[in-house]
């Protein structure tokens, strides 16, 4: 039966996505890996507030989070799964300190776009993280190249886990 479990990554448009990946720096929120050369199926959108227990699609519920931490998360508040990271109180302040930035949407629809970025540090931070130096079949590089294909991971139990 279809449902928004099954739609791939399309509850998150690929600005907003790319937007939110840049506001925290291209690593997963949880256990901190870099993410940016890694295929998109290994980064995911995770939920803040899980939908499960009523948190939005909105940005500001909104993580980067590789696969494994995604999954390994499942629905539990933030609070129970940062115990299980090393330093759970810095964990847990650094997600909350990363949901109350703001994604730079004009940003990513400007390297989405293939617009030439401007010399600002943040959009020279994004061109570090960006597709310019992304390996080829990385999130980055088929973000910027427009080859988004919403993929299915399988379990098709939550939508926070599923990458674009
Ligand atoms: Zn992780």
């Amino acid at each position: 039966m279809p449902s928004r479990h099954h739609d791939g990554g399309k509850w998150c448009r690929p600005a907003t996505r790319l937007a939110i990946y840049l506001r925290d720096d291209f690593r997963c929120v949880w256990c901190l890996t870099p993410l940016a050369h890694l295929h998109p199926r290994n980064v995911t959108l995770d939920h803040a507030v899980p939908r499960e227990r009523g948190g939005s699609n909105a940005p500001n519920n909104l993580l980067t989070a590789c696969k494994t931490c995604n999954s390994a998360r499942g629905t539990q508040p933030m609070t129970h799964y940062a115990r299980t990271c090393d330093d759970p109180l810095g964990t847990l302040r650094r997600v909350r300190a990363a949901v109350r930035r703001a994604p730079n949407l004009s940003l990513a629809r400007a390297i989405l776009a293939g617009q030439e970025p401007d010399p600002r540090p943040v959009v020279r931070r994004a061109r570090r993280a960006g597709r310019l130096l992304a390996p080829k079949g990385s999130a980055v590089d088929l973000i910027a190249r427009g080859l988004l294909r919403p993929v299915r991971t399988g379990h098709g139990t939550r939508d926070d886990a599923v990458p674009f």
